[in-house]
C-alpha cells in the first residue's frame, strides 16, 4: 500500500550493501527490471480505475474503512496509492526506493494499519495488476510468466521492508514501555523506602514513649504488692498477678518492636566474618535454655565466611535457635542441627530442629509480625522473633522460608549472597 507521508525518508537507512543482498536473494536481476519498465506503459493508462477499485475495496472492511473517514487522509492516500503504482514499474530499485518502502511501513504503524490489513492488500495488486499482464502478452506466454515472476518480486521486496518497519517500530514501542516501566518501578522503590522509613520511625517513637507509663504501671503494681498486700484478698492479689504479668509481656512486645524498628533504620556494619563465630556467640546468650532443655546441637563442619553485619546474624540465630528450643515438645531426644550448602552465588544455612512442627498452612504466616501458633502450654511469644529474622536476612537480600511438618520437627532456612548485601 502507498503511503501518505511528504517528507523524505532517510536514504542510509537501508544501505546498497543491505539492498543488492535482498535483491540477489530474490533472484532479482537487469532483466526484471526491463520487465517492469515495459509494464509501465501499459499500467498508465489504468492507473486510477486501479486506485478507484483499491479504494472500494478498503471501503468494505470495517477495519480499513474505519482510517478513510478523514477526507484529507483519503485523498493523501489515493494521491499516495497512485504514485506508488507510477514508481513500481519505473526500475531503479535502488536505496532510495527501499529506503521510501521501510518509511511506508511507519506510516502505516503510525496511522494504527495492522500489518494483516496491509500484507492482504498485497494480494489486491496482484488481483488488479496481473490480469492486465495476461491482457497486453496475450500471444507470449513466456513475457506473461516473466513479467509476472519480475513484479511478484518486487512486491516481495515491497513486504518484506515494511514488514520490517513494522516490527522496528513495535521493537520501539517496547523499549518506551519498558523504560517507562522502570522508572515506574523505581519511583515505587523510593516511594515505599520512604513508606518504611515513616512507619519504621513512628513504631520507634511509639514503643519508645510507651515505655516510660509501662514503667510506672509496674512500679506501682510493685508498690501495691509490697505496701498493701495484706489488705489484698486472694482474688485482688490475682488480678494484681495479671497486671503484673501482662505488663512484663507488654515490656516484651516494646522491647521487640524497638528491636525490629531498629533493623532497617541503624546501620550496622557490613564485614568479613566467619559463620563459625557467629553461631558460636548465639549460642553462648542462650547457653542456659539449651542446658536446662538438654538439647543436643550439632554444628556442620567448614561454616563459610559471610559478609554481613555479624550482631544482626547473631540475632536471627539467637531467635530461630530459641525458638527450636522453645517449641521443642516432650521429645527425650531433643537435637538442633545447624548446617550449610553452597549455592553458586549464594550460601544457604539452616536450622534444624526435631521438635513439634508446623503444619504447612502456616509456613508463611509465622513469619508476619505477632503470629504465634498456641500449640504449647506455657510457652509464651510475642510472634516477633521470625518477623524480627525475615526483615534482617530481607535486608542481606536473602530470604527465609521453612520446611516443616506437624510432629516432625521444623528446619529453617535462610540465604545469604556471596558477594554481601551490595550484591545487584
Ligand atoms: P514467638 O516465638 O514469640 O511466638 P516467632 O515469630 O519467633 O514468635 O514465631 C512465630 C510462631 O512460629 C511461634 O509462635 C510458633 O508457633 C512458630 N514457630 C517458630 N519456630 C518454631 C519451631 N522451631 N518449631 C515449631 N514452631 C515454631
Amino acid at each position: 500500500m502507498a503511503s501518505t507521508e511528504t517528507t523524505q525518508p532517510e536514504i542510509s537507512s537501508q544501505p546498497q550493501q543491505d539492498l543488492e543482498t535482498r535483491l540477489s536473494f530474490l533472484q532479482f536481476s537487469p532483466k526484471d527490471e526491463a520487465n517492469l519498465k515495459d509494464l509501465s506503459g501499459i499500467l498508465a493508462p489504468h492507473i486510477s480505475d486501479l486506485v478507484a477499485e483499491f479504494y472500494q475495496h478498503l471501503q468494505k472492511f470495517e477495519e480499513t474503512a474505519s482510517l478513510l473517514t478523514d477526507e484529507l487522509i483519503t485523498e493523501r492516500l489515493l494521491t499516495a496509492q497512485r504514485a506508488y503504482l507510477e514508481r513500481l514499474t519505473q526500475g531503479n530499485y535502488d536505496s532510495q526506493y527501499a529506503a521510501e518502502r521501510l518509511k511506508i511501513g511507519q506510516v502505516h504503524n503510525r496511522i494504527g494499519l495492522l500489518p494483516r490489513w496491509y500484507i492482504s492488500a498485497y494480494n489486491l495488486y496482484i488481483h488488479l495488476l496481473y490480469p492486465l499482464v495476461f491482457q497486453a502478452y496475450c500471444d507470449d506466454p513466456e513475457q506473461i510468466q516473466n513479467t509476472i515472476l519480475s513484479l511478484t518480486k518486487v512486491l516481495m521486496l515491497d513486504i518484506q521492508l515494511a514488514i520490517e518497519a513494522y516490527i522496528d517500530s513495535f521493537s520501539k514501542q517496547l523499549q518506551d514501555a519498558n523504560r517507562r516501566l522502570e522508572e515506574y518501578n523505581l519511583n515505587l522503590q523510593a516511594m515505599v523506602r520512604q513508606r518504611t522509613e515513616e512507619l519504621e520511625s513512628f513504631v520507634y517513637t511509639v514503643s519508645h514513649d510507651l515505655k516510660a507509663p509501662l514503667v510506672t504501671i509496674q512500679g506501682f503494681a510493685t508498690a501495691m504488692e509490697e505496701d498493701y498486700a495484706a489488705q489484698f484478698d486472694a482474688t485482688a492479689i490475682e488480678y494484681l498477678n495479671y497486671i503484673q504479668r501482662s505488663a512484663l509481656k507488654m515490656g516484651d512486645l516494646i522491647q521487640d518492636l524497638l528491636e525490629l524498628s531498629r533493623i532497617g533504620r541503624i546501620e550496622s556494619p557490613h564485614e568479613a566474618v566467619e559463620m563459625q563465630q557467629i553461631v558460636q556467640e548465639a549460642l553462648t546468650q542462650i547457653q542456659l535454655q539449651i542446658e536446662a532443655a538438654h538439647v543436643d546441637v550439632e554444628i556442620q563442619a567448614a561454616l563459610p565466611t559471610v559478609q554481613c553485619g555479624k550482631s544482626r546474624l547473631v540475632q536471627v540465630f539467637v531467635n530461630l535457635l530459641t525458638n527450636a528450643v522453645k517449641y521443642m515438645g516432650e521429645n527425650p531426644s531433643p537435637r538442633i542441627q545447624i548446617g550449610w550448602q553452597d549455592q553458586g552465588d549464594f550460601y544457604e544455612f539452616f536450622v534444624a530442629d526435631n521438635g513439634i512442627g508446623i503444619e504447612p498452612q502456616y509456613h508463611e504466616k509465622i513469619f508476619e509480625l505477632f503470629q504465634t501458633l498456641r500449640e504449647l502450654e506455657g510457652v509464651e511469644g510475642t510472634g516477633v522473633g521470625l518477623a524480627i529474622v525475615k526483615r534482617i536476612i530481607a535486608y542481606h537480600k536473602g530470604t527465609v522460608w521453612v520446611t516443616s511438618e506437624k510432629g516432625k520437627g521444623s528446619t529453617f532456612h535462610f540465604t545469604l549472597p556471596k558477594m554481601g548485601m551490595f550484591q545487584k
